[in-house]
């Protein structure tokens, strides 16, 4: 049993066959999740018979942390993780003033391939198990228990821990719904990583399909689309999900769902100097946005090699957010964190395959 990947549920009714009670079920994952034990039964004392079957049928997850990066510019960290088959992912911390945030990977690499992503250029190797979702929370929180004085730079409290996730760094989330679903209903059990549901972002490239079927079983998480573009064709060429699944048929959705879905949709929009910066395009953006609950995140392009594409004029990116505000939408210039570690949106990769 892969113990990381299996949530409040499947730990019941597997050990409840063995006699096992709830309040033992519960001590096991506070050691887990609230203790970070390498042993979440170290400490519980569970029944003998339970005690018997862990020692022989359970295993803990374990990752080497190969590289850990922190940002001089703004105290975001980059992390490395090497995976038990020797295949990398890598997720990324990221500060603020009341909150730490956690970028995550959910696949190693990414089979979307859009045209501004350095993941998209590796290429898929293979999704992530729940547990190898989970392990990059657990070993961040660890990090960050481990050094007290990233915290106390920052001015957080020593208990701080990680308060929010985004699935937005290396692959498509929505390609690997199930096992993203269930480390989900991990970290949001009180028994697990208990984090508030809207606290936990899924991004998506604009998959569609996989989009219908987790708001349909995760009404209560945030979503985020990533747009980039107002017309077909120019979507199509920076992102080639959108020939299967069309912006506008995108678009047709939330403006349904926007009539019984409670919280706003996120549209992050990458500014592209030259490709997607005009008032035009703000204009259109403004107008396919129009009945949509939304707030819009614009990101500067975050150039990676040997890409042609470029970051915005600062000037022409300030003229396309105040346009849109005056258009009544609520909307933000976001720069990415940890550009001096290539933590940023699009920058996340790794070369190394299992040797
Ligand atoms: S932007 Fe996201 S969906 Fe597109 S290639 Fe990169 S990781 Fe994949």
């Amino acid at each position: 049993m892969d113990f990381y990947s299996q949530n409040r549920e499947d730990l019941t009714s597997e050990w409840g066959r063995l006699g096992v009670s709830q309040a033992h079920v519960r001590t096991i994952m506070a050691g887990a999740y609230k203790k970070l034990s390498s042993c979440p039964w170290a400490e519980a004392t569970p029944p003998r018979l339970l005690k018997n079957w862990l020692d022989e049928h359970a295993q803990v997850l374990k990752v080497e942390r190969s590289k850990i990066q922190v940002s001089m510019y703004d105290s975001s960290v980059k992390f490395l993780f090497k995976l038990a088959d020797g295949y990398e992912v890598e997720s990324v911390l990221m500060p603020e003033s009341s909150r730490i945030t956690i970028c995550l990977s959910s696949q190693v690499g990414c089979a979307q391939g859009c045209i501004f992503c350095f993941t998209g250029k590796m290429g898929l190797k293979r999704n992530l198990r729940a547990s190898e979702i989970l392990i990059q929370v657990i070993e961040a929180n660890r990090w960050i228990e481990e050094n007290a004085n990233w915290l106390k730079a920052l001015n957080l409290p020593s208990f701080q821990r990680i308060t929010n996730v985004v699935f937005m760094g290396m692959g498509e989330p929505l390609d690997n719904l199930n096992e993203v679903t269930k480390a989900i209903s991990i970290m949001k059990d009180p028994w697990g990583l208990n984090l508030a549901a809207r606290k936990i972002t899924i991004s998506t490239a604009g998959h569609l399909d996989g989009l219908k079927a987790a708001l349909e079983s995760m009404p209560n998480i945030s979503y985020a689309l990533s747009m980039h573009a107002t017309s077909e064709s120019e979507r199509s060429k920076l992102m080639p999900i959108n020939r299967r699944f069309p912006l506008g048929d995108i678009l047709d959705f939330l403006r349904e769902k926007s009539k019984s879905y409670e919280k706003d949709f996120l549209i992050q929009y990458t500014v592209i100097h030259n490709v997607n910066d005009s008032l035009e395009d703000a204009a259109m953006l403004a107008q396919l946005l129009a009945d949509i609950n939304v707030k819009v995140n614009l990101i500067p392009l975050n150039p990676i090699e040997p890409s042609r594409l470029n970051s915005p004029d600062p000037k022409r990116l300030e003229a396309f957010r105040d346009f849109l505000y005056e258009k009544g939408i609520r909307v933000m210039i976001r720069y990415s964190k940890g550009q001096d570690i290539m933590a940023a949106c699009g920058q996340l990769v790794t070369n190394r395959l299992p040797s």
